[in-house]
């Protein structure tokens, strides 16, 4: 498996693909720079809620805009890893994947910078921020597609016999 400076997790490996998408073989002359602004913390004011991931960079204000899972897809979601802890294992991701519920999927972002490359500079060191950021707590992740631990909590209450497994995966 390849690790990566900002990301030993499958959760955090897919910030990375976002900066460093596999398909495109030539190499972004930016990502260095952008690997060195994370690295040298220069992603400030991060803020993680579901459906938007917001920071500064170099005085430039980043925002990533994360599609929401439906109530239906939460809800599965939220059985998955309901037993699981905060340290949610690789293998959990491999499951909401193949459920088809990606755990990340296309994002959109702006950045109030002038530069024309898109992504630019400072949206990628978001990324790379947001790996390091989703490889320490893979729950982030699952925030961003919005579901909150207050919904997960109750989940936990409904009894699985409730849960009618031909529609579940939608
Ligand atoms: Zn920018």
């Amino acid at each position: 498996m390849v690790t990566d400076e900002f990301a030993d997790s499958a959760w955090g490996r897919d910030w990375i693909r976002l900066a460093q998408p596999v398909r495109i073989a030539r190499v972004n002359p930016l990502i260095p720079r952008a690997r060195s602004l994370a690295r040298r913390h220069q992603v400030t004011e991060v803020v993680v809620a579901p459906g938007l991931a917001t920071a500064d960079v170099e005085a430039h204000a980043v925002r990533i805009t994360v599609p929401l899972w439906t109530t239906q897809q939460r809800d599965a979601v939220g059985m998955v890893v309901a037993a699981e802890h905060d340290d949610l294992p690789d293998a959990v991701h491999r499951d909401l994947v193949e459920a088809r519920l990606a755990p990340l999927v296309d994002v959109e972002t702006t950045c109030t910078c002038v530069g024309r490359t898109r992504p630019c500079l400072h949206v990628l060191a978001c990324f790379f921020e947001l790996a390091r950021r989703v490889d320490e707590r893979p729950r982030l992740a699952l925030l961003l597609r919005g579901l909150t631990r207050r919904e997960e909590a109750e989940l936990t209450r409904i009894p699985l016999a409730r849960i009618d497994p031909s529609t579940f995966y939608g």
